[in-house]
Parts: C-alpha cells; sequence; structure tokens
C-alpha cells in the first residue's frame, strides 16, 4: 500500500484504524466526556471485519486454508458478511446459515457478496438439528476441505480484539479511557478489548451490554446457565441463549440489560443529533450507557468509550422504518415520534 497516496492494493486494507468521534450533543446531560468507537467505517460496515480477517489468516498462516476451500459460518448477517467479502478476495467459497431473526436486507447483502445463504429458524434450541448452529456443523462435517468459523467458540474471535481493537481505543485516548461500553453477542469484541485495556490499566472499568431475554448477565452474576431468563426479543447481534466460550466473563466488570424499545429510539436520537448512522446495537450501547450513567457509574473524570458495532444501511427495514416501529408499538407515550419525522 503506498500510505501517502492513500492506493490501496484491495479493500481487506482498510479493516481496522476506525474513528473515536466525541459525542457532544447526545450525552450533553452525563457527567464525564464520551467517545465512539465507530465500527461501521470498517470496509465491510461492521467490526466483524476484524475477526473475519484474523481467523482466515490464522487458519492460512497454520497450512489449513488453500484457495477454492469453503468457509462455513453461522451468522447474524454483519459476520458472514465481513467472511464473505475476505473470501472474495482471497479465493475462498462462502457458506453462510444465518437466523430467520435476521433482517432480509441483511440476507440479501450476503448474497450479493457471493455467499450462499441458508435462513435457518431463530427460535429453537441450539442442539435442534434445524437450528444454525447444527446446519453449519453438518455442512462442515459434509464439505471436505471446508473451515468452520465457530465465532461464538473461538479463541480467535477474542484475539483479533485484543491484537487491533484494544490498541487502537488505547492509543486514540492516549492511555486516558476510564471505561469502555461495549456489546456482548459472541463476546469477542468486549473481552479481546478489555484484555488489551486492562493490561495497560487494570483500573478500567469494563461494562457489558446484554438484551432482556438474554443469559449473559445473570451468568455473569451468578456463574449458573439459567434457561428462565431466554425468551424472544428484536435486536440482533447482542446477546445470546447460550454460553460462548469467545467471552471471557472475568474481564467484564459488570452487565447492564436494555429493551428493544429505549435501544431502537437511541439508534434514531444517534442519527438526527449526531449524525451518525449507526446500527440497532449502536443504539443498545448508548442506552446501555445512559442506565450505567444512572447506577452511578460516571463521574467528571470519566472518559468513556463506546463501541458502535455496525452501520444503520443494515436496519432501513426494521429500526429505520416508520411502519415497523410502529407495529412493534415503540412509537408509545414514552417516546414520541422525532420531531423530523412529521408527516406531510
Ligand atoms: N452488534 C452487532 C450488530 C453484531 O452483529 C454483533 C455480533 N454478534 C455484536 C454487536 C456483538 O459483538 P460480539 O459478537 O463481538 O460480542
Amino acid at each position: 500500500m503506498r500510505e501517502d497516496l492513500q492506493v490501496y492494493d484491495n479493500v481487506l486494507q482498510l479493516i481496522g484504524n476506525t474513528p473515536l468521534i466525541h459525542l457532544n450533543r447526545i450525552i450533553q446531560n452525563l457527567e464525564g466526556e464520551f467517545y465512539a468507537k465507530v465500527e461501521a467505517f470498517n470496509p465491510g460496515h461492521s467490526t466483524k471485519d476484524r475477526i473475519a480477517l484474523h481467523i482466515i489468516e490464522e487458519a492460512e498462516r497454520k497450512g489449513i486454508l488453500k484457495p477454492g476451500d469453503t468457509i462455513i459460518e453461522t451468522t447474524s448477517g454483519n459476520t458472514g458478511f465481513s467472511i464473505a467479502m475476505v473470501s472474495v478476495i482471497k479465493g475462498y467459497e462462502c457458506i453462510l446459515a444465518v437466523s430467520s431473526k435476521s433482517s432480509k436486507d441483511k440476507i440479501d447483502m450476503l448474497r450479493a457478496m457471493g455467499a450462499k445463504v441458508y435462513v435457518c429458524p431463530a427460535n429453537v434450541s441450539a442442539d435442534d438439528p434445524r437450528s444454525y448452529y447444527m446446519v453449519a456443523k453438518r455442512m462442515h462435517d459434509e464439505i471436505k476441505g471446508s473451515v468452520y468459523i465457530n465465532q461464538y467458540f473461538n479463541e480467535l474471535n477474542i484475539e483479533a480484539h485484543y491484537r487491533s481493537t484494544g490498541p487502537e481505543i488505547w492509543k486514540q485516548t492516549e492511555g486516558k479511557i476510564t471505561h469502555l461500553v461495549a456489546c456482548s453477542g459472541t463476546g469477542g469484541t468486549i473481552s479481546g478489548t478489555a484484555r488489551f485495556l486492562k493490561e495497560m490499566n487494570p483500573r478500567i472499568r469494563i461494562l457489558g451490554i446484554d438484551a432482556y431475554g438474554s443469559v449473559l448477565k445473570k451468568y455473569h452474576e451468578t456463574k449458573e446457565f439459567d434457561a428462565a431468563e431466554i425468551y424472544p426479543y428484536r435486536i440482533e447481534g447482542l446477546g445470546k441463549n447460550l454460553i460462548p466460550t469467545a467471552t471471557d466473563f472475568e474481564s467484564i466488570d459488570k452487565f447492564v440489560k436494555v429493551s428493544d424499545e429505549d435501544s431502537a429510539h437511541a439508534a434514531r436520537q444517534l442519527a438526527i443529533t449526531e449524525g451518525l448512522f449507526v446500527g440497532y446495537t449502536s443504539g443498545a450501547a448508548l442506552q446501555g450507557t445512559r442506565q450505567l450513567a444512572e447506577e452511578g457509574e460516571f463521574n467528571k473524570n470519566s472518559k468513556v468509550v463506546i463501541i458502535f458495532p455496525d452501520h444503520g444501511s443494515r436496519y432501513m427495514s426494521k429500526v429505520f422504518s416508520d411502519e415497523w416501529m410502529n407495529e412493534q408499538g415503540f412509537f408509545d407515550s414514552k417516546h414520541e415520534k422525532a420531531a423530523n419525522q412529521i408527516e406531510f
């Protein structure tokens, strides 16, 4: 790459080094300084570019992958898109088993990037043969020369963020970060970033965002899997109905749970107050930050970094659709329609 001219050999060279953007307006009434790490600036528009590239390059380094081989993954969309993008450049087949909860936009995007997509029912248990885990596992067993990324149970998911996201945030804040707020799905982002940051300064607080309907927060607090915590919810990519080994629970200080409704409104507010068109879980991260502030987590000396995982364009038929918001009953007395959405 010619860095001086900003000319790249291929799109993969643009992965990482995402900007940190000061949240000036949306967070005015809270104590402390708040910065968003905006992962939509990755070429695949999400934080998952980092793990797709790292896991695939590690497999190449170990001699597991050769040109023409197949890469298989279960994914709510973002990881799939990133794997498909890396596969295009490196010459691999990409097969993805996705949850039926994923937005249509996401599934179309995966197909546009050349992936073969299998849509599997969302509300079945992980060991059901129809689940996306079992479908992916079966295909991995059947296709010779295939690699299963297995992001929920792959230590390299953590390592990708330990090597990139963590050091970037440390450098961008000149070592002054006091709190990290990050969503937890596979747990790779929060765990890898946390491990690096805690090595640099063990006093940095690591705050995880979980969804109502997910088991992560309860598991963190009790070390017990409580199936009663599980029920359907709308936010994609956040929370889980199982305990992923890609989550290092020890590195996380505290979890907070957010609702579908509050998170959706927070995502919409980010667009119209900060000009940041980011996804549903970015709204969840902002909402969680507000709740943490209410719990007294921050003070005037806090320097808080919030990771915004992906881009708003993936949610046009959901959070950014008034019809969808209405169908969910999300325009209620608590949350009025945003002022700029008055109909003429
Ligand atoms: N937000 C979105 C939109 C995601 O797709 C994911 C990944 N499942 C996350 C947040 C959570 O990131 P991680 O898997 O690294 O915990």
